[in-house]
């Protein structure tokens, strides 16, 4: 058909993408759309004029789509990341010419965005990867949007993504541009690992209060509701007082605990710990995280161990313990959000880390910013980040901002008790007790490193510095003891 050009152009049509054009359709923004099975561009065709008429096109095939585009075309993939994106890059760049525009939209791993720039530079055409995050619904209604790659490629759809992105009130679109290469990819992974840490602590809440308190669902509902009202105000929180709440549909009861407990992944959580690894940067909670999922799929080994060791279950060990549920909701509350810091101080550090050995020039602040709306992990929490690093861009530590200093000082006895009674009821709460040791280890100023060190120099000759005079020693321990 002979529809005008259009201003955008969106390939891939499965969630994301399918949400994300309807979004950026219904700001008035005419939008051509591909998918490589056709199928999905009629529904997503049919879904714009149920949902309003919008103006959305449907191609089937790559190059009436990519001619259907206004010059410089701007085109926004939402495919699987790896093979299919490349696959994507090479049906739609044959028809693409010198200035046109490819943004990623997916969660991809930084480097192949940084391999595809340079390529699609060399055919004189611009690249982008951005973090698209929220989902679904944030898709549709208001994503968080994390581009970073060519600069002149992001001014091109800077006015789209503006009005498609998530709306925060007095702090504006959630959208900024991240920086160069790869850091837009780079960034949605940390924020994706600290999600993965975010749900491991709040599993761990519910944990505590569910098989030391004894709660039902019913009470978990309203204390996650009440929860909600607070310092811990965030979608995951909202999200988790809706589960509870929500009864089987194939059965009696609640469906939560209908719910496998086997959790899946699909990669980003893994990057983030790799890179923690990589870049010398501790992030024990969001490490201890993956490997819960990880732990979480041995369902049946772990049902076997459970025999094995059934002469220490949860319930004799609580025998002996008097607990008061009204104390304990109100300690899990403040461990939650005492974990939550540490958490976050390791996804920022390792951000930070990244950008210095990069040179992204990335703007911590600014991404907090970014995050509170939009996005699976926005919650109030992030507006005292962006206020932490407005107060002190080179703060080496989440930890050490005066305002999250004095929470953490706040909450860390009742931290301290829940670890116990988790530790002394046999239930792991991996999150909470390694966000718990990261504190204190970080806040120590001596450490028993100086044993470690000195066994290093032992059976290595690794040397030693001393706490009393300058250089570097070494000893031949065996011969002095
Ligand atoms: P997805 O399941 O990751 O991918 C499906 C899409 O990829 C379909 O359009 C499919 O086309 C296309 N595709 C797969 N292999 C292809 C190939 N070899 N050549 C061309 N196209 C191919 O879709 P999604 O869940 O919407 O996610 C899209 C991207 O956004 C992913 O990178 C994902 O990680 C990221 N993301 C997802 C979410 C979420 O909540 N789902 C949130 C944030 C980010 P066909 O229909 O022809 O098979």
């Amino acid at each position: 058909d002979m529809a005008p050009l259009t201003r955008i152009g969106l390939a891939g049509l499965a969630v994301m993408g399918q949400n994300l054009a309807l979004n950026i359709a219904e700001k008035g923004f005419h939008i051509s759309v591909y998918n490589r099975t056709t199928s999905k561009v009629d529904e997503t065709v049919e879904r714009a004029k149920q949902e309003g008429d919008l103006p959305l096109y449907g191609f089937h095939d790559p190059e009436s789509f990519v001619k259907s585009i206004q010059k410089p075309r701007v085109i926004i993939m939402l495919v699987k990341a790896g093979a299919p994106v490349d696959q994507t890059i090479k049906t739609l760049s044959i028809y693409m010419e010198k200035g046109d525009c490819i943004i990623d939209g997916g969660n991809e791993w930084y480097e192949n965005t940084e391999r595809r720039e340079k390529a699609m530079a060399e055919l004189g055409l611009l690249y982008l990867g951005m973090g698209v995050s929220g989902g679904e619904d944030g898709a549709r209604h208001g994503p968080s949007l994390m581009p970073g790659g060519s600069f002149m490629a992001y001014k091109h759809i800077e006015d789209i993504l503006l009005k498609v992105a998530a709306q925060v009130p007095d702090s504006g679109p959630c959208v900024t541009y991240i920086g160069k290469g790869g850091s837009g990819n780079f960034v949605k992974m940390v924020h994706n690992g600290i999600e993965y840490g975010d749900m491991q602590l709040i599993a761990e809440a519910y944990d505590v209060l569910k098989s030391v308190g004894k709660l039902t669902n019913e009470e978990l509902c309203q204390v996650f509701s009440e929860w909600n009202k607070g310092e811990l105000l965030s979608f995951l929180i909202e999200i988790t007082a809706d589960i509870f709440g929500t009864k089987d549909d194939k059965g009696e009861g609640y469906l939560v605990d209908k719910v496998l407990d086997k959790t899946g992944m699909k990669g980003t959580g893994k990057w983030t710990v790799q890179q923690a690894a990589e870049l010398s940067v501790a992030a024990p909670t969001i490490a201890s995280s993956l490997d819960g999922r990880f732990l979480s799929g041995l369902k049946e080994e772990r049902v076997e161990a459970s025999k094995v060791f059934k002469s220490i279950g949860i319930r004799d060990i609580l025998a002996d313990q008097v607990v008061d549920k009204v104390k304990l909701i109100h300690d899990v509350r403040q461990a939650l959000y005492a974990s939550k810091i540490c958490s976050y101080a390791q996804g920022m550090n390792l951000i930070r880390a990244k950008s210095a050995e990069k040179v992204w020039d990335l703007k911590l602040g600014q991404l907090t910013r970014i995050w509170k709306g939009g996005c699976i992990i926005r919650a109030v929490f992030l507006d005292r980040i962006k206020k932490a690093y407005d107060r002190n861009p080179n703060l080496p530590n989440l930890l050490v901002d005066p305002e999250f200093a004095k929470e953490i000082i706040e909450r860390q006895s009742a931290w301290r008790k829940v670890v116990s009674i988790a530790i002394n009821s046999g239930i792991s709460t991996p999150g909470m007790t390694s966000s718990l040791a990261y504190f204190d280890t970080y806040r120590r100023s001596k450490l028993p490193a100086n044993l470690v060190q000195a066994q290093r120099d032992y059976f290595g000759a690794h040397t030693y510095e001393r706490v009393d005079m300058d250089g570097s020693f070494h000893t031949e321990w065996f011969k002095i003891a």
